[in-house]
């Protein structure tokens, strides 16, 4: 019957991934978010700007924080199989509403994962320099290099 059950909220783990916004308030963050699992989310008030989070440890706990504090009105969420997956989801929002954004700080790695955000231009640099002149990306991206 335990197997059961753990099959049963596998399914709801991959049914919950949604960008549908959900009125932020406890009893509904605790019919949609599925306990104990790493996850990203996102904030919104008709009156202030969106705020990029994410959990490494329990989404549903810090939603309802988020929820309790009345911190928003709506919110969307994302589990991810790993925590390198919701900082990257993390990161990809940031960049993309950065301007919208209330956060103001670029979202911080893990600490114990020695990654980086794949998406700031000092990380694009770190592979386009270490390859050798002439790499199809090099069409693509002006090579400081190459300019008198
Ligand atoms: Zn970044």
């Amino acid at each position: 019957m335990t197997e059961l059950a753990d099959a049963h909220d596998e399914e709801l783990v991959h049914v919950s991934d949604t960008h549908r916004l959900y009125r932020l308030t406890p009893w509904l963050v605790r019919a949609l978010v599925p306990a104990r699992r790493v996850g990203s989310y996102l904030l919104y008030s008709p009156a202030a700007p969106p705020y990029v989070g994410r959990s490494d440890v329990c989404l549903r706990r810090r939603l309802l924080r988020h929820a309790y504090s009345r911190r928003a009105e709506f919110f969307s969420f994302n589990t991810h199989w790993s925590q390198v997956h919701a900082y990257t989801m993390e990161c990809a929002v940031f960049h993309a509403l950065r301007p919208q954004l209330s956060n103001l700080i670029h979202p911080d790695a893990p600490d114990h994962l020695k990654i980086h955000c794949p998406f700031c231009r000092d990380q694009w640099a770190l592979p386009r320099l270490s390859r050798p002149l002439g790499h199809p990306i090099e069409r693509f991206v002006p090579n400081p290099r190459s300019n008198p």
